[in-house]
């Protein structure tokens, strides 16, 4: 693509904005989009960009086109995508027949969705394209992770690096007891979840002790995995987030009995295995492992380590592949 010619970063920018299948956000289609992500390579609308920036930096680094600085790599980046149609070309390659993509008016879950599909999950990416985000490196936030994309894209031949997911892990983030309080008189807690390194995490729920979140995460789940990691921070705005406390989750006892059973559909309701409490994990109480309605799941309480208190309610669901 030439738009490369001389001239302010701004403007090359803007030129490539300008392009008719730059005018509508690449996720959703809503008209004149002001924001981008500079390492995907795609213009998004605000509400899409939202969605962008909660799947953290280095899966998406959401610049606006028109208030933030941009870098000469950053706008070189976006030129050599080449833009929405594109980069829509990789992403979307292989959605599935019948699926429909959310409108401009979809629901902020439906967006959500559909955005981590897309980009965290690449559910739709060519599959020998497939890369685990574990890949990607946070202190090296620029571009890793799309530059990954485009990288196995132009050399597909390629297989080293990739990684063979045996299935998703969903977490449901219910809710929290008696956390710790970070500010004079609460906290603004949110949870991380870390899985090699994947990461994901809730919204802050602002000034609560006892925060519901109810907020579904999903997590790959390589070959070899370990423990699950959750955090719980306390956002702030002008300086680096507090912990509030820790807890890893032994994902072992959900997943041998998921897989001895295979296909959970096939039974009734069951407990199929358990995760007992001990001294040196975070569970209040024995966690049992159940087949509800066909699906896999786990419900847990977790004490928080490494605090004063706080306890967290989880609901594990496992979706082999
Ligand atoms: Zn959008």
């Amino acid at each position: 693509m030439e738009l490369g010619r001389p001239g302010s970063g701004k403007r090359r920018l803007r030129d490539l904005l300008l392009l008719k299948d730059n005018r509508f956000c690449a996720d959703c289609r809503a008209s004149d989009p002001k924001w981008a992500s500079a390492n995907i390579g795609v213009f998004i609308c605000l509400k899409c960009c939202g969605v962008h920036r909660s799947l953290g930096a280095h899966i998406s680094k959401v610049l606006s086109v028109t208030l933030d600085e941009w870098n000469d790599d950053e706008i070189d980046a976006m030129i050599e995508i080449g833009g929405n149609s594109s980069a829509n070309a990789i992403y979307e390659a292989f959605i599935p027949d019948g699926f429909s993509k959310p409108g401009p008016d979809a629901s902020h879950e439906q967006r959500s969705r559909f955005i981590r599909s897309k980009y965290e999950l690449q559910e739709f990416l060519k599959p020998s394209l497939r890369i685990s985000s574990a890949h990607s490196d946070k202190s090296n936030i620029q571009a890793n992770f799309a530059t990954r994309v485009m990288n196995s894209f132009r050399s597909s031949q390629k297989q080293e690096g990739m990684v063979d997911f045996i299935g998703l892990l969903k977490v449901k983030v219910i809710k929290g007891t008696n956390l710790a309080i970070r500010d004079m008189m609460t906290s603004d807690p949110y949870v991380v979840l870390t899985l090699g390194r994947q990461t994901v995490q809730t919204c802050v729920v602002a000034s609560n002790l006892n925060p519901v979140w109810n907020e579904e995460l999903t997590l790959s789940v390589p070959q070899s995995f370990g423990s699950l990691k959750l955090q719980v921070y306390d956002y702030d705005t002008f300086s680096a987030d507090d912990i509030m406390g820790e807890a890893d989750i032994d994902l072992q006892p959900l997943i041998t009995s998921a897989m001895a059973f295979g296909d959970a559909g096939l039974f009734s309701n069951m407990q199929i295995g358990k995760w007992l409490k001990s001294h040196d994990n975070a569970l209040m109480n024995d966690s049992t492992v159940n087949i509800v309605d066909g699906k896999v799941k786990q419900e847990m309480t977790l004490k928080l380590q490494n605090v004063e208190s706080g306890e967290l309610d989880l609901e594990l669901e496992w979706m082999a592949s």
